[in-house]
């Protein structure tokens, strides 16, 4: 029996018709999607989108003097002036195409391989996925900086006093998560990101788990990078965008070399074309651009104020139900936190649970979620992970409750 507690006015039940995924059933029961946090699910204005670009205009952008060619160019020009507008970036150059979050990091890291020499320290966080660690340390390797760690406390949350005294005038770069993709901590960003700069520090922050729950405003936050992936904000898999003020752009060389990035190529010398273009060699996910932006229009559509609110509801519900259970332990309990929940039942592993309540239809995560630095802070080797979205509802979290239960039951 549901014990529903919503006290928003959010329209769960419509909005889910718009997801044609959430109807299948999986292994025999209406399937339970809580990993959004990996990717989340599609609506269907965003897939009818895709299916219109390959029925209707599939075609080369920027080449082609010819009218399908020019009608997928102005298509996926517009979805970059909506992602421009989504994170309030002075100017639409500022925003790169890219094929997700890892694409931007490895393309700012490569980048900073130009400025940096030895001596130089980069700091980075103790929650950080492995696509913002592993990047830095390549750079590292290169160019004989230093990288250091800020740490974190018990409950998920960055010791923000150890961050103020790693930082100094060595500090080059800043890069943490806005979201941890393990715990859900929101951290600090502002106030990190104020500091850095009265270093003369660069930051980059990581976006992909913050952007399908809050709405970032990168002036306002004053921040030097930010990346996304299209696929953990409703959009379709192998695209996302580097937002990058204009200053560092100009300063960073290109990532990759090839078609569309040059200004005019001769065997003696090549010239390199203007933003963005310099950072998007190459034919891109034409169709996938284009329904990111779709995937924006309809995120917004439902409105992010709407869609926080909800969703810590569906956290605070599904944290209490969870901590009935006996032997329960939930890892990362920051004061802010999205809905994200980490957790462990005592003597049992991760891996048994998600495979049996994926028997009963229900989709979590288990493993190290690509943070095994965390893993290793709370010295285990991974955990359960339920990542909530808009679409899921109170009644779910009650079948999933019940099927931990039962698979608690079942391994003891
Ligand atoms: N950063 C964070 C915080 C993430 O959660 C993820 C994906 O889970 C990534 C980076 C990598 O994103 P992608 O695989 O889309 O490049």
């Amino acid at each position: 029996m549901s014990q529903q507690t919503q006290t928003t006015t959010f329209e769960v039940e419509k909005i889910r018709k718009d997801f044609p995924i959430l109807s299948r059933k999986v292994n025999g029961y209406p399937l339970v999607y809580f990993d959004n946090a990996a990717t989340a699910q599609t609506p269907i204005q965003v897939i009818d989108v895709i299916v219109d670009y390959y029925s209707n205009y599939n075609a080369n952008i920027h080449r082609g003097v010819h009218s399908l060619s020019q009608e997928a160019t102005d298509k996926y020009e517009q979805a970059r002036l909506k992602i421009q507008k989504h994170f309030n970036a002075e100017k639409s150059h500022e925003i790169i195409f890219t094929s997700g979050t890892t694409h931007g990091i490895n393309l700012v890291a490569n980048g900073f391989s130009a400025l940096l020499k030895e001596g130089d320290e980069i700091l980075v966080s103790a929650m950080e996925h492995h696509s913002n660690i592993v990047p830095w340390q390549m750079l590292c390797e290169k160019t004989g900086a230093k990288l250091r760690v800020i740490p974190m406390d018990e409950k998920g949350e960055l010791i923000y006093s150890e961050f103020e005294s790693l930082i100094s005038e060595k500090t080059k770069l800043v890069f943490l998560n806005h979201v941890s993709n393990a715990l859900g901590t929101v951290n600090p960003i502002k106030k990190i990101i104020d500091k850095a700069h009265s270093f003369g520090a660069a930051v980059l922050i990581d976006g992909a788990q913050a952007a399908p729950h809050i709405k970032a405003d990168v002036q306002e936050l004053d921040v030097d990078f930010y990346v996304v992936s299209a696929h953990k904000m409703f959009g379709p898999t192998g695209v996302g965008v580097l937002y990058g003020k204009e200053e560092w752009l100009e300063k960073l060389p290109p990532y990759q070399g090839g078609g569309e990035m040059i200004a005019t190529v001769s065997f003696e010398k090549t010239t390199y074309a203007g933003l963005p273009h310099k950072f998007e060699a190459g034919t891109p996910n034409i169709c996938g651009g284009i329904a990111f932006g779709a995937a924006i229009d309809y995120m917004n559509s439902i409105g992010f104020t709407e869609i926080a609110a909800y969703e810590h509801e569906l956290l605070i519900y599904a944290t209490e139900k969870l901590k009935e259970i006996e032997g329960m332990k939930i890892y990362g309990e920051a004061s802010e936190k999205t809905a994200v929940i980490s957790f462990n039942i005592e003597g049992l592993h991760p891996y048994d649970i998600g495979t049996l309540v994926d028997k009963m239809g229900i989709a979590v995560r288990t493993g190290h979620h690509c943070a095994q630095p965390i893993m290793d802070f709370f010295k285990i080797p991974g955990t359960v992970r339920a990542s909530f979205a808009f679409y899921n509802t109170f009644h779910e979290i009650d079948l999933f409750i019940e099927a931990v239960k039962k698979a608690k039951m079942m391994l003891q």
